[in-house]
């Protein structure tokens, strides 16, 4: 596929309220299938994409790997790349315009005194008269040349701004969870791994949570799945209330948060998380609509400490292993690895 500086930041236009039209979720992976599509260079993904617009087959998750997987993973340079690399030709562009700006003036500087040179010598009034007019005329032609520039490099300068805003936009969507605005699993990796290598290279302390919503099948059940995305909310608004600074909260999946804390050791982590636990149980839920109680809602949460040099899904492992005898140990309570199989409960209420 070959893009041009003034097609690209169209492909961008054209991408996002297709993928948003096919409900076609902005992670950079799909961005770059679209990209490829509107962009028109591949023939195959266009007849597979246009295929399944035609048969009304949704874009499902696993669909959306597999045109990722079977069209556009082997291409050298994904979409991302491709457009920064085309920003850069854009930038490089207004710079050479600007240039020429600059050339202009010069050019019409030298005519400039070349008429005024003209003057000097005029011995008549006529003489007086045409070099006048030559030098109004040389004015308005500096002042057009100077405005078609300075349009062509606002126009330029706009472009670019919203291919940025766009891409931006598409990136933020990339990384957050639509339902909790937290950070999406994606992100969380991401986290993990940045705070995984200062760990290893700082040896600085490193802990991770996961929560689970305790019984969330009965909200479901009782409230409506409706309801429940309600108490997901709420969950992840005090999981964001309650972290700071360098740490990420995020939605794991379902009813499952984690909540990366970098320079953070076990004691502090298993306060946090006990904190976090407290609040959730103490607040009193009602339904919106008919002000009846939610009863309460509690979460169990898992807290695993990072021993340099692992991977990250052991780490994680360990972690959901310490949630899982919390909830084996009757739910509503913190459990910390290092305590996992004799699971403390860290405060009496
Ligand atoms: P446990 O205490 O063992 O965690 O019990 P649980 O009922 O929470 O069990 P489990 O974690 O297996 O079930 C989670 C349920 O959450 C299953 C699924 O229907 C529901 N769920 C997952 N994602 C969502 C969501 O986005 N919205 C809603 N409303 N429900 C969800
Ligand atoms: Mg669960
Ligand atoms: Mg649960």
């Amino acid at each position: 596929m070959t893009t041009t500086v003034e097609n690209t930041a169209e492909f961008v236009r054209l991408a996002l309220p297709l993928m948003n039209r096919h409900g076609v979720p902005m992670t950079p992976r799909n961005y770059a299938v679209w990209f490829e599509y509107v962009a028109g260079g591949n023939a195959a993904l266009t007849e597979e994409i246009d295929r399944r617009v035609a048969a009304q087959q949704p874009f499902t998750e696993a669909a959306n790997d597999e045109l990722y997987q079977q069209f556009v993973s082997e291409c050298d340079v994904g979409a991302f790349q491709r457009i920064r690399v085309e920003m850069r030709q854009m930038l490089r562009e207004v710079g050479a315009s600007l240039m020429n700006a600059g050339q202009d003036a010069e050019r019409f500087g030298g005519r400039l005194s070349g008429t005024m040179q003209q003057l000097e010598r005029s011995q008549s009034l006529d003489d007086l008269r045409d070099a006048v007019r030559t030098l109004s005329d040389e004015a308005r032609e500096m002042r057009e040349s100077t405005h078609a520039l300075k349009a062509h490099f606002d126009a330029k300068t706009r472009e670019i701004q919203t291919l940025q805003q766009e891409l931006d936009q598409a990136r933020r969507r990339a990384l957050t969870d639509t339902l909790t605005g937290l950070a999406n699993r994606e992100a969380l990796y991401d986290a993990l791994e940045r705070a995984m290598g200062d760990g290893n290279d700082l040896g600085q302390p490193l802990c991770l949570l996961l929560a689970d919503i305790d019984h969330f099948k009965r909200v479901n059940d009782t409230h409506g799945h409706l309801v429940g995305d309600r108490v997901i909310r709420f969950v992840a608004q005090t999981l964001k209330r309650m972290t700071k600074g360098k740490d990420t909260a995020a939605r794991f999946g379902g009813e499952e948060f984690a909540v990366v804390l970098p320079d953070t050791p076990t004691n502090g982590a298993v306060a946090l998380a006990e904190n976090i636990r407290k609040a959730v149980a103490e607040a009193r839920l009602v339904r919106s609509d008919t002000r009846e109680p939610l009863g309460q809602i509690t979460i169990s949460i898992g807290v695993g400490c990072f021993r340099p040099g692992e991977e990250r899904d052991g780490f994680i492992e360990r972690a959901d292993q310490a949630l899982y005898a919390a909830k084996q140990a009757g739910r509503n309570r913190v459990v910390d690895e290092q305590t996992g199989g004799d699971p403390v409960e860290l405060t009496t209420r």
